[in-house]
């Protein structure tokens, strides 16, 4: 552990305390991987019978505060989605594993899906400023090629924020 992954650690401490009730048992590693599956990625989760880890790129060093805050709930939705389908069998697993890297589209779906959720926990800002500041580091041409693939974009999450929001309210009243 260096000062950053302890930093994370926190983060990921913090998050689950408040946001994720069915992760507070688990024992989750966090590691500085400099060469994430994704050359894309600045951090990814894996999940493997009873290992959990969320391995983070070095360059998320410089990222802001809210940004980190926003990478580490969507890496927990991905563990949770995935605890939440463990119990079905092993070679499920497996079979998702493949299909995440061998089909772009399936990834970008799940993407999607993963950051909808850390919306609807009530982290739209965080989101929203994680996607910015991954936006401004990438080329146009990636940002074009995210979009086809069906990432969610600054307008999008927006739109969900309002939406979450809304259902909120209702549900208050
Ligand atoms: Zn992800």
């Amino acid at each position: 552990m260096n000062k950053y992954t302890g930093e994370y650690r926190q983060i990921v401490n913090e998050l689950i305390k408040k946001s994720f009730p069915s992760l507070k048992n688990r024992k989750i590693l966090i590691l500085e991987i400099n060469h994430p599956i994704y050359w894309w990625s600045w951090a990814f989760a894996f999940c493997f019978f009873k290992m959990n880890m969320i391995g983070v790129s070095q360059r998320t060093r410089k990222m802001d505060l809210i940004s980190k805050r926003g990478l580490f709930v969507h890496e927990l939705c991905h563990i949770e989605n995935f605890r939440k389908n463990s119990r079905r069998h092993g070679t499920f697993l497996i079979y998702r594993y493949l299909k995440f890297l061998f089909n772009k589209s399936y990834v970008a779906q799940n993407e999607r899906q993963t950051d909808i959720e850390s919306i609807k926990k009530g982290y739209g800002k965080e989101i929203l400023h994680l996607k910015i500041f991954v936006l401004k580091k990438e080329s146009q041409k990636m940002q074009e090629r995210r979009k086809k693939m069906g990432y969610l974009t600054p307008e999008q999450i927006k739109q969900y924020m309002k939406k979450f929001k809304n259902q909120r309210n209702l549900k208050v009243k």
